[in-house]
């Protein structure tokens, strides 16, 4: 699809789980880890006006946690009503425009040796009720949309009732660039109330595979969001004009209510030095951090070309009243002590 797919890209992974002998067992056999839904930027810096090339790959995956779990292929449909392959949900697909663009491509939860993923002990640092208590957009606006819905119409977000840890990768971040996601993350948490940890520096590389659980690196919790500097070398989806790529994973019991549980954000460190150089570069560079930020958190692209999720990222005036109110619904999602 590179070179037309205008869009989006999505990776579902539908790892099994086969739980422990304990009373919670019949629930826990039929844990579904879903990788969520997220986004790549698509840079053009030096593609000619009138190219709106994008690239992206999409691959989706779902079924019950006793099903037969492949990590590969493609299994049709997707509950939370997104996109299939090849489609773009933006319907900007061949459109001119600014000669920055942003699309979508997706990280996922993996899935151990025999299929199944693990889970840290439930109700790590959760709280009674929600930590932050952002005050509603001064404007309202519709104009946002979320890249996956629980059976009642509520978005999937990350449970507002405890803080979301993060981890930097930033050895290769141009200089004075790493200090630009601290910044995007301050913006974030005002607007959802979601407390952010910053857990300090990783070695860990980005990977379409991580583990949502990886107890000997981060303990008996679900891994921190991953914030990567990273090259396409490192991450192939960052090939061609893709700047950054973004999204979460939600976790789920059986078919129960899904919620984010860890993330990751992959950018494009040479071409963001690139960009940096640029007058604006500084702007730009946070708006791609923002809008990453934004898919992480569970927002999908919009058509309103005024919103920072719209998926061209050609005037970063930073979050809009749609990216606003969006995340400000990310931000009320249910407490979840179970997971
Ligand atoms: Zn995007």
């Amino acid at each position: 699809m590179e070179g037309q797919d205008p869009g989006h890209s999505q990776r579902r992974h539908q790892p099994r789980h086969s739980g422990p002998a304990t009373a919670a067992a019949r629930f826990i056999r039929r844990l579904i880890v879903l990788a969520a839904l997220g986004c790549a930027a698509f840079l053009a810096a030096g593609m000619a006006y009138g190219d709106p090339r994008f690239a992206g790959v999409l691959n989706f995956r779902l079924g019950s946690g006793d099903q037969s779990a492949s990590r590969q292929g493609d299994s049709g449909q997707d509950p939370a009503g997104q996109d299939s392959a090849g489609q773009d949900p933006t319907g900007q697909a061949g459109q001119p425009g600014p000669d920055r663009r942003s699309g979508g491509a997706q990280a996922g939860a993996s899935a151990g040796p025999d299929g199944t993923v693990g889970a840290p002990p439930p109700g790590r640092e959760e709280a009674g009720t929600p930590l932050g208590n952002p005050e509603p957009p001064a404007e309202p606006s519709t104009s946002y949309k979320f890249l996956a819905v629980n059976s009642d119409g509520a978005p999937v977000g990350y449970s507002p009732c405890r803080p979301l840890h993060y981890v930097v990768n930033a050895s290769l971040a141009p200089e004075g660039a790493a200090g630009l996601v601290p910044l995007a993350i301050q913006a974030i948490s005002k607007a959802t109330g979601i407390q952010f940890v910053d857990d300090g520096a990783t070695d860990e590389q980005p990977s379409d595979q991580r583990a949502p659980y990886q107890p000997e690196t981060y303990g008996e919790r679900w891994a921190p969001l991953l914030i990567s500097w990273t090259t396409p070398d490192v991450t192939p989806k960052l090939g061609g004009k893709v700047i950054g790529t973004g999204g979460s994973t939600y976790y789920s019991y059986g078919t129960g209510p899904k919620s984010y549980v860890t993330g990751s954000l992959e950018l494009d460190a040479p071409q963001m030095a690139t960009e940096l150089e640029r007058p604006d570069g500084t702007a730009y560079a946070t708006a791609v951090i923002l809008h990453e930020l934004g898919h992480v958190m569970g927002l999908e692209h919009v058509t309103d070309p005024v919103q920072l999720m719209y998926p061209e990222i050609g005037a970063p005036d930073g979050l809009a009243a749609g990216d606003l109110n969006g995340l400000y619904q990310l931000g009320r999602t249910p407490c979840r002590a179970d997971l």
